[in-house]
């Protein structure tokens, strides 16, 4: 079993990570001969912060980055919304983190030398052929084209993906009429430096956001027929215009103009090609979401491709594909209508801030929309099953454990988990817990009886079977035994072998 990874950007990476760390032989390439030294993205979510930290790297994504406490959004020059991470529960990343994409990347390539792995940068995919047993990729760098045979292949080429367009599939969407500039660096100004700041106004949007090292991204959109030609004069200028505090680029900037896009993949696999990533989609930076999704996509696609895709229904690529296609399709509909909302005028806009007030003050916006950003809130399409707080399709909640470690931290190994979930009173059910587990078939599952961990709401001692990235797949009772010992057999039956 091998795999070839085309594109390393964060989640051609992630992917080549994922598959490392379960043994299976992995070749990432990248046309570019060096890293890109832009950066394009630098919010990420708890869930994105979740996957790395299976990866063993988030302590090092937090400590490099800024802590966000807050998002700040203002509608003629006075703040309307302050949404704040306080009701972000059941996580150990109870906020967002600030970090330029380029200091991400440099991040995952550390781990991926950990593992052995090495991009071959300067090596670009120009073709590829595929059967059922395999693919075979065509390669060229600056000497000569070359053949490479593997059994995966995944497209992580971004937003002009060869892979995508050498499989004909279609990106359909539409490309948005303004222009978006960005500038980081130096910058005067009173905005809370961990905070991100939303100022929303009919001629477009001034977006702030504290970055490492005390630099600010400064960040507007402006009409389509806007001379941009000097950038930081155009940031400038929009910034003075739209916030009612001093934004006062300062010193050296490093500027971008980016024009912007939402568009979705018609599919996501064929045969034993895969897509993740911006070349499944793309979609506006307005609620962070691409990379952020991106990651996801590569975390829940590399432990289904080191069991070739066989074994319970989870595990099938076919659901993979259903499932990435339902968030992404979310997403782009998310970040849409955030993009529109930023430039209301008239009754929209007064529609808008009264909607927020009414949000503020019932608490509502503060409950659902970081959930929603983080995609904590997210169900899975399926039949969901549901005991308290737990829900097939949802990620399993996160919360600290009596020994010092936490829930999650179970799910590091890399494969399934089946954590057996019993009051802290209930010694009977606990024991009973673990003559079953010594009995059951549980070869390639990790099993544990978690006694006293975090509130769930569970009226009676539950097992819960968690996928490899998270995800809950079966909650049952502990009483069900043969239904507990069928699930763990369809698991450990087809449990990667290195
Ligand atoms: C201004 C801006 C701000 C953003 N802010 C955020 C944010 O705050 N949070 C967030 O989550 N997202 C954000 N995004 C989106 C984020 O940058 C992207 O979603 C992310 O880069 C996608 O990563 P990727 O690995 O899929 O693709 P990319 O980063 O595009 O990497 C693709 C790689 O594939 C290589 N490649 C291409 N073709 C070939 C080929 N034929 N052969 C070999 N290699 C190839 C490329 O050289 C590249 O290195 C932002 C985007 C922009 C533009």
């Amino acid at each position: 079993m091998s795999a070839l990874v085309v594109g390393a950007g964060p989640v051609g990476l992630t992917a080549a990570i994922e598959l490392l760390r379960r043994d299976v032989p992995v070749r990432i390439v990248d046309r570019v001969d060096r890293p890109h030294p832009h950066s394009k993205s630098i919010v990420l979510w708890p869930r994105a912060l979740e996957a790395f930290a299976r990866l063993g790297v988030a302590d090092e994504i937090v400590e490099r980055g800024v802590r966000m406490s807050a998002q700040n959004y203002y509608s003629g020059g006075r703040r309307t919304l302050r949404l704040g991470f306080g009701k972000v529960t059941g996580t150990s990343y109870p906020f967002a983190v600030s970090l330029p994409q380029q200091e991400t990347e440099e991040v995952l390539r550390g781990a991926l030398g950990r593992l052995g792995g090495k991009i071959e940068f300067g090596v670009r995919l120009t073709g590829f052929a595929q059967d059922e047993h395999g693919v075979r990729a065509e390669l060229a760098d600056s000497h000569a084209a070359f053949t490479h045979d593997t059994d995966w292949l995944i497209g992580a080429d971004g937003s002009r993906s060869t892979v995508r367009e050498h499989l004909g599939v279609p990106f359909e969407g539409a490309t948005y009429p303004q222009q978006f500039l960005l500038a980081d660096g130096e910058c005067d100004t009173p905005l809370a430096h961990d905070e991100a700041h939303y100022f929303m106004t009919p001629k477009g949007v001034l977006v702030v956001v504290g970055l490492p090292g005390g630099l600010y991204r400064v960040f507007v959109s402006v009409a389509p027929n806007v001379d941009t030609s000097d950038p930081l004069a155009v940031i400038q200028a929009a910034a003075t215009e739209r916030s009612p505090v001093p934004v006062r680029l300062v010193g050296d900037q490093r500027t971008g103009l980016f024009q912007v896009q939402r568009r979705l993949a018609g599919r996501l696999r064929q045969g034993r090609v895969l897509l993740v990533g911006d070349a499944a989609h793309i979609h506006s930076p307005a609620g962070a979401q691409g990379l952020n999704t991106g990651i996801e996509d590569a975390s829940a696609l590399a432990w289904r491709i080191a069991r070739g895709g066989r074994g319970p229904a989870a595990a099938s690529l076919e659901r993979w594909e259903r499932e990435r296609l339902y968030v992404a399709e979310r997403v782009v509909a998310d970040t849409d209508r955030q993009t529109r909302m930023w430039t209301l005028s008239g009754w929209r806009r007064t529609a808008r801030d009264l909607g927020f007030a009414v949000g503020r003050l019932t608490g509502v916006t503060d409950r659902v929309v970081p959930a929603r950003q983080a995609q904590l809130d997210l169900v899975l399409p399926g039949a969901p099953d549901r005991a308290g707080d737990l829900r097939t399709g949802a990620r399993l909640p996160d919360g600290p454990l009596p020994d010092g470690s936490t829930l999650h931290d179970t799910l590091r190994s890399g494969g399934p988990a089946l954590l057996v979930l019993v009051g802290t009173g209930a010694p009977a059910a606990a024991e009973q817990a673990r003559r079953f587990l010594a009995a059951a078939p549980t070869g390639g599952v990790h099993t544990r009886v978690v006694t006293g961990g975090p509130k769930l709401g569970l009226r009676e001692p539950t097992a819960v079977l968690v996928r490899p990235d998270g995800v809950i797949d079966l909650i049952v009772p502990l009483a069900d035994e043969p239904r507990l010992t069928a699930a763990l057999r369809e698991w450990a039956a087809t449990a990667p072998t290195p």
